[in-house]
C-alpha cells in the first residue's frame, strides 16, 4: 500500500513550526507496513493543495492530510480534498448538534464557519475527535482512501493512534510490516565502513542502509516483510555478516549511545574515569553523566580553560605549556594524567585543541585536537585534525574520547585500583 502524507499551512513553510505530525506519522506507517513514497508540505493555499492533492491521489492509494481542518477562512483542507477526490460534502447533524452545544455550553456565540466542522464526507465518514472541534475525515472514492487530521498535535496523535493506525493496519492485513535496527559504528568513516560492508548493500530482501552522523556512522537494517519473525531471523544473519565486516567498530545497536554502552563497560568491570577538559568545556563531562548511574563511574572533572589554571589545577607545567603550547601532546597526556591521579580512578582523559573559528595557526590550525587517555599502564595521545565548525569540533573530540576509551577498555582488562 502506497501514501503519502501531505502537510497543510503556511506557517510550516515559513519554517515557524516543525512537522512534528508528518514525522510521527511517518513512524507509525512504516512499522504497519503502508510504504511511504513522499511527503508533501502546502501552504494555504486552494489551487497549489488541490494539485498537489490531485497529484497524491493519482500516484498512490491512501492520502493522509495534516492541518487546515478549523474554522477560519485559510482552513481549507476540507473542501479542496472532497474536490480533489471527487465527492461532496454532507452536513452530519449529530456533528452540528454537538458543536452547538459546544458553543453554548461556553456562552460564545458560533458563527456559520463554525458549522463547516460539521461537513463530512457523502464516501466515507468523520473521525472521531475528542479533544477539539473539528473532526477527522476519511474518504473512501474510486479505490483511493483519503484521511484528513487536524493540526494541533494534542488532537492529531490520539486520532493517528485511535483511527488511522487501526484502519490501515487492517486494510495491509496488520502482516506486511517493515522490521528494523539500527547498527552504530565509531571509530571508522562513512565512505569506508560502506565499502567494508559493500556485499550486503545489494541484497534484495533486507535493506542495509549507511547514515553519516557527526563522528560515527549508522546502518538502517530492514526488512519488509509478511512474517516478523523471518525477517527477524534475516537481519539478526545480516548483523552478524557485519561483526564480521566491521569488527570492534560496531559498539552498539538501536538507540544505544557511545556513552552508554562506555558507562556500562565500565560499571560491569568496576572502573572508573575522570576528564580534564579544555576545548570540550566540559562536553565529555556532560555526555558521560547523561547516562543514569554514572556517579557510580565517575566522580568528576575539571575545566581547565587558560594555561593557568592548566598548570594550578593540574600541575601541568609551565615550562612546558611555554615551550610547545597548550595544544599539545605533552599537555594532553599530562592533563590525562593529573585527571588520573587527583581523581583516584582508572583512566584520566585529557582534552585540548583549537575549537574554532579562530585561533588557529599554519602550525596549529583550527580543528586540531590533542586527546589522551591514561591508566595504569601508562598514557596514550591521539592527534586528530577536525573538520566543521566549533559545536562540531567539540563534539567529535568527545566522540574520539569515548572511542580511544572503549578501544581501551576491549584491549586490557586492568586491575581496578578503586573498590566499588
Ligand atoms: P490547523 O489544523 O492547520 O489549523 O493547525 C493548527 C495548529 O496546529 C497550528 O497552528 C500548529 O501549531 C499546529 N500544527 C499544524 N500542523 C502541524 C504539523 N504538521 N505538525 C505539528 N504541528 C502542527
Ligand atoms: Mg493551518
Amino acid at each position: 500500500m502506497r501514501a503519502e502524507i501531505i502537510s497543510v499551512g503556511t506557517e510550516l513553510l515559513l519554517g515557524q513550526i516543525t512537522d512534528t505530525n508528518a514525522v510521527a506519522l511517518s513512524q507509525s506507517l512504516s512499522k504497519i507496513g503502508v510504504n511511504l513514497y513522499r511527503r508533501t508540505t502546502v501552504g494555504d493555499n486552494h489551487a497549489r493543495l488541490l494539485a498537489a492533492l490531485r497529484s497524491a491521489l493519482a500516484d498512490n492509494d491512501v492520502v493522509i492530510t495534516i492541518g487546515g481542518l478549523g474554522p477560519t477562512e485559510d482552513d481549507i483542507t476540507r473542501d479542496t480534498l472532497a474536490e480533489a477526490i471527487g465527492d461532496t460534502l454532507r452536513r452530519d447533524d449529530a456533528i452540528a448538534a454537538k458543536l452547538t452545544e459546544f458553543f453554548q455550553s461556553r456562552n460564545v456565540p458560533m458563527t456559520e464557519s463554525n458549522l463547516r466542522q460539521a461537513m463530512v464526507p457523502s464516501h466515507g465518514r468523520p473521525l472521531d475527535n475528542p479533544n477539539g472541534t473539528a473532526p477527522g475525515l476519511l474518504f473512501e472514492k474510486d479505490g483511493k482512501i483519503a484521511i484528513s487530521l487536524p493540526g494541533p498535535p494534542g488532537e492529531f496523535l490520539p486520532m493517528l493512534q485511535n483511527h488511522v493506525i487501526p484502519y490501515l493496519s487492517a486494510k495491509t492485513g496488520g502482516r506486511r510490516t517493515i522490521r528494523s535496527r539500527v547498527v552504530r559504528v565509531c571509530g571508522i568513516g562513512e565512505g569506508l565502513a560502506e565499502d567494508r560492508i559493500r556485499p550486503l548493500l545489494r541484497d534484495e530482501k533486507v535493506t542495509v542502509a549507511p547514515y553519516a552522523k557527526t563522528g560515527e556512522v549508522h546502518f538502517r537494517v530492514s526488512c519488509l516483510t509478511d512474517d516478523p519473525d523471518e525477517a527477524d531471523r534475516l537481519i539478526d544473519e545480516r548483523i552478524a555478516r557485519m561483526r564480521e565486516l566491521l569488527g570492534d567498530h560496531i559498539y552498539g545497536f538501536d538507540e544505544e549511545t557511545l556513552e552508554q554502552v562506555v558507562v556500562r563497560t565500565l560499571m560491569e568491570r568496576r572502573l572508573s574515569i575522570a576528564t580534564a577538559e579544555s576545548c570540550t568545556g566540559g562536553m565529555l563531562a556532560m555526555r558521560i553523566t547523561s547516562v543514569p548511574g554514572s556517579s557510580a563511574v565517575f566522580p568528576g572533572a575539571v575545566v581547565t580553560y587558560s594555561n593557568r589554571i592548566k598548570n594550578e589545577l593540574l600541575g601541568v607545567s609551565e615550562d612546558i605549556l611555554a615551550r610547545v603550547g597548550a595544544v599539545s601532546r605533552e599537555v594532553a597526556e599530562d592533563m590525562a594524567k593529573a585527571a588520573r591521579e587527583r581523581f583516584h580512578v582508572d583512566y584520566g582523559i585529557g582534552i585540548t585543541g583549537i575549537a574554532g573559528p579562530d585561533g588557529g595557526t599554519p602550525e596549529k590550525p583550527v580543528g586540531l585536537v590533542w586527546i589522551a587517555v591514561a591508566d595504569s599502564g601508562g598514557v596514550v595521545a591521539e592527534r586528530n585534525q577536525y573538520l566543521g565548525i566549533r559545536h562540531e569540533v567539540r563534539y567529535r573530540s568527545t566522540q574520539t574520547a569515548l572511542t580511544m576509551l572503549r578501544d581501551r577498555l576491549a584491549q586490557k582488562a586492568i586491575k581496578p585500583t578503586t573498590d566499588g
